[in-house]
């Protein structure tokens, strides 16, 4: 067995697509320290800098001395708490819909949801490029799986049209986690409703992000009259931990009985519920956070293309700048940390082989001379050879 493992291993390796965890000393901030070396952070999805707010921090500690810090046990062992209870009022009335239900994390919410949804004999139909989270509920639900190139209304409209399953189910990231790019939504409901089919869309990397109140993608597109079952994170914009799916009360319910990824495991704790509304309070007060954030994006993406990098077309806080093969990412991401930039290369199998990247992402928090800094140093590695 265990050369097995180590043969194993040394095929990652050969591959160029080992992996190893790094060592952060303190908290998520615009600044790190990264293996003993101090670095401007610009590959955290803490993309509203709520990480480390002291107003989330301090609804924690409350919540820890009010409501301890676990939860017991899963919520229909041991009950639910009125943190979840209130919470999840508060997510659906901001999605508009008739109620919504807490996960322990994006991952749990897209497979849970997506098995309860669809099963054996129903069909998914999945953009190519949708998070992993998505993939693994498509796979574990049983249900015949269609995927269409990315973005292709075209292509899901054809397959849509061939597959006879009687309970068909769309599933979408919102904003594509490692392009940025979105999701044409209108066309998709649009494909939805003339095919009866369920939508599913992912707005991790929307939450907080995109929408004049922050709710997400289908806000900022005018969508958010349409029924849909609309997925959120905790972790992203709203700096802490956890997840929601927000819907119709048929949904919702049936989540409660089936979704085994929320049946079957210990409930968010109490301190983590409490920051997410209080970063939910953030969003909704300080808008200003998010018209930092998309003006910081706007420029560096316009800096970074001018210095000549190949960044896929999009707009948000997620900025690909592609390497092509994995070693050349891994060169560009350690050149980056020499000069004091902290970006990870991210390789396959998360991205297609040959579409390597450094995914740049920013923080409201990053200030004009953090921007300055990074740009010097990717102009850095136009003009050494070794990294390129
Ligand atoms: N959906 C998308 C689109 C994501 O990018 C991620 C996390 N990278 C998730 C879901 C999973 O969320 P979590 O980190 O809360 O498990």
């Amino acid at each position: 067995m265990e050369t097995d493992y180590r043969d194993r291993l040394a095929r990652i390796h050969a591959a160029g697509r080992y992996r190893e965890l790094r060592r952060i000393d303190g908290p998520i901030d615009r600044w790190v320290t990264v293996d003993g070396r101090r670095a401007l952070l610009l590959c955290s999805n803490n993309y509203l800098g709520l990480a480390n707010h002291p107003a989330l921090i301090e609804a924690a500690v409350q919540a820890a001395r009010e409501w301890g810090v676990g939860s017991g046990a899963s919520r229909l062992i041991s009950g639910s708490l009125a943190p979840h209870v209130e919470l999840e009022a508060r997510l659906a009335r901001m999605k508009g819909t008739d109620a919504a239900l807490i996960f322990p994390s994006g991952y749990h919410a897209n497979i849970g949801a997506v098995t309860a949804l669809v099963g054996s004999g129903d069909a998914v139909f999945s953009d190519q490029l949708n998070h992993a989270s998505l993939i693994d509920g498509c796979r574990l639900s049983g249900a015949e799986i269609h995927v269409y190139p990315h973005g292709n209304l075209e292509a899901l409209r054809e397959m849509l049209r061939a597959a006879p399953a009687r309970r068909r189910l769309i599933v979408t990231d919102s904003v594509f986690s490692m392009d940025g790019d979105h999701a044409p939504l209108r066309g998709i409901f649009d494909l939805a409703a003339e095919h009866e089919a369920e939508v599913l869309v992912d707005e991790a990397h929307a939450t907080g992000v995109f929408g004049a109140s922050g709710s997400g993608l289908m806000e900022h597109l005018g969508l958010n009259e349409i029924p849909a079952v609309h997925v959120g994170t905790f972790g992203k914009a709203l700096g802490c931990a956890g997840a929601f799916v927000a819907a119709r009360d048929d949904v919702i319910r049936l989540l409660v009985n089936c979704a085994r990824s929320f049946i079957y495991t210990t409930a968010l704790p109490p301190p983590i519920v409490a920051a997410a509304g209080a970063a939910l309070d953030l969003v909704a007060r300080e808008p200003e956070r998010r018209a930092t954030l998309h003006r910081l994006s706007h420029t560096l993406r316009r800096r970074l293309l001018a210095l000549g990098f190949e960044i896929p077309a999009g707009e948000g806080p997620i900025i690909p700048v592609i390497a092509g093969e994995a070693e050349r990412a891994l060169a560009w991401s350690a050149a980056l940390l020499e000069r004091s930039v902290f970006v990870q290369a991210i390789r396959p199998p998360t991205v297609p082989p040959g579409t390597s990247r450094l995914r740049v992402t920013l923080m409201a928090t990053h200030t004009d001379d953090d921007l300055e800094l990074a740009v010097e140093a990717f102009s850095g590695l136009r003009r050494d050879p070794a990294s390129t």
